[in-house]
């Protein structure tokens, strides 16, 4: 069940179906339900991913544990008064992707895209990209579909967790199904799509899972905007036709194999990288011993 981002976009070249419709179908096959309800489903995910995209924006998100919150709110109100350096698209994305995060820090509800660490990536970049380019809910649905499809590959291929690959698996993944499935909700062709999914995992390849007090809160949410900002780059690199020397298909096994060899203290153990600074341990030591 699509094994390889080769063979996604060589079933859309034979059978001049979208990439979105091929990985409906095949939900279709695997769940045994309507495309109706399928969509349905997916857009009842779309409406959680705006929800938390936007509340941290309106009003300061905090974690119980203190350590992160009030980002989104800060850099949205910025944007009101500043032009971001960034452009308006990209910061209004890189803001929505730390709202996601912190409404996830503070034990809010949001979707796992793929996973609650990474969460903020993919609705932050679909749902700006709906409000600069005027896209309906069925085409970011559709967008949706894709990132799925490009999900699938990459857990069939390596995996999509920081406990097992580092957090190149988890934003830098999440990063690559928004570039993929932006690519095609732009209106470029499948392989610019599987393009732009391999210029961004080859650019967050060894990103270690290193979270402070093995919280998912920092350096997470920061690197949920950092994950948007290297999807936009594999956005207009994609389109432009520019292309990845090695196959996408090849960086998402040159992943697996990294987090394979990378060693357990930056896996999600909270042991080493940011995690294992004298900050990083005061941090944790204070949040552990107020919690008793
Ligand atoms: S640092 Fe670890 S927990 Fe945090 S987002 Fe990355 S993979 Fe997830």
């Amino acid at each position: 069940m699509f094994a390889s981002l080769q063979e996604l976009v060589k079933e859309s070249e034979k059978t001049d179906k979208s990439l979105a419709s091929m990985v409906i179908e095949t939900e279709m096959v695997t769940s045994g339900k309507a495309e109706v309800d399928i969509r349905l489903q997916m857009q009842k995910r779309l409406e959680i991913m705006k929800e938390s995209a936007q509340k941290a924006l309106d009003k300061p998100v905090r974690s119980i544990s203190g350590i992160s919150g009030g980002s989104a709110h800060k850099l949205w109100h910025w944007l009101d008064k500043n032009e971001a350096i960034t452009g308006s698209v990209m910061s209004r994305a890189l803001a929505r992707a730390l709202s996601v995060n912190e409404v996830n820090a503070g034990m809010g509800c949001i979707v796992a895209t793929p996973t609650a660490g990474s969460a903020g990536i993919l609705p932050a970049t679909l749902i700006t990209l709906q409000e600069s380019h005027h896209f309906s809910d069925d085409e970011i649905v559709d967008a949706l579909f894709v990132a799925s499809g490009i999900g699938m590959v990459i857990v069939n291929r390596a995996n999509v967790s920081g406990a097992m690959g580092g957090c190149q698996a988890e934003t830098g993944s999440a990063a690559a199904m928004a570039a993929g499935a932006s690519v095609a909700l732009l209106g470029g062709s499948p392989r610019q799509s599987m393009q732009a999914v391999g210029i961004t995992l080859k650019n967050m390849l060894g990103l270690v899972c290193d979270p402070v007090a093995g919280l998912v809160e920092v350096p997470c949410v920061k690197r949920n905007a950092a994950g948007v900002a290297q999807a936009f780059v594999a956005i207009d690199l994609a389109l432009a036709g520019i292309e990845s020397i090695i196959p996408p298909d090849e960086v998402i096994d040159a992943m697996a194999h990294i987090g394979k060899v990378m060693d357990k203290n930056l896996k999600e153990t909270g042991l080493g990288g940011l995690a294992a600074t004298p900050t990083g341990k005061k941090l944790a030591e204070n949040i552990w011993n107020e919690r008793g």
